[in-house]
């Protein structure tokens, strides 16, 4: 569920617990590259993005005028804003007072987490299921927070092998478990309304870090618990 109103540019800075071995110097170094946009960004690119389908709507051959299509524009652009918001959150907001110690040592997977993004080479969805699991190096992240970096980083323009890494590494970086898994089953409605019109090909992605890279037991671990 999205924060309206809260633009993460104007919240104070919210560094890691300073607690945390994790240095928070090196993940907000790695993190603050990140794209932001704010909700008075948002306000302000309104009309002119409205103003853009218009001329889309034109093109197509459509009479922006006739009375179905008068307030297309705006909604199209209000709801395309709402595809995108993952570019008004950060990763590091989300982790704040999120990442706790504990000594649990096996493996951590929540499963089935549903995606939708936006597919950066067609402007058309990306939805599908994503499947995280990590082994814990005394470091654990409240579990809804997974599901919260998923959507940051599905809610932009993406491409599913770089959105599984995004995944990966965030988390990463957040713990220093020993390792991670992400695997993503997507459909793109480029590949399915056009070009070869499969209904049903989905498309699988994964990242595996640390451990469920180099031991192929822990990686068959992971990938039979996500199957079941
Ligand atoms: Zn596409």
């Amino acid at each position: 569920v999205a924060r309206e109103g809260a633009p993460p540019h104007t919240s104070p800075p919210n560094p890691l617990r300073p607690k945390s071995e994790l240095s928070a110097t090196s993940v907000m170094e790695s993190w603050k590259e990140e794209r932001t946009r704010s909700v008075e960004d948002n306000e302000m690119s309104l009309p002119s993005l409205a103003a853009a389908y218009t001329t889309i709507l034109r093109g197509l051959g459509e009479d922006p005028q006739r009375q179905g299509l008068l307030k297309t524009p705006w909604r199209a652009a209000t709801a395309m804003q709402f595809f995108t918001k993952g570019y008004q959150e950060k990763i590091i907001d989300v982790l704040n007072d999120a990442i706790f110690d504990e000594d649990h040592d096996e493996m951590v997977i929540v499963k089935d987490i549903d995606m939708f993004s936006m597919c950066e080479h067609h402007l058309v969805p990306i939805f599908g299921r994503v499947h995280i699991g990590y082994l814990p190096n005394k470091r654990v992240l409240g579990l809804s927070k997974l599901a919260r970096i998923v959507e940051i980083y599905s809610r932009r323009l993406q491409v599913q092998e770089r959105l599984t890494k995004q995944i990966a590494v965030a988390i990463t970086e957040a713990l220093q478990p020993t390792g991670v898994g992400v695997v993503i089953e997507a459909t793109h409605m480029c590949m399915v309304m056009r070009g070869v019109q499969k209904m049903n090909s989905k498309t699988v992605t994964s990242t595996m870090l640390g451990v469920f890279r180099e031991d192929p037991k822990t990686r068959d671990e992971f990938l039979t618990l996500i199957r079941s």
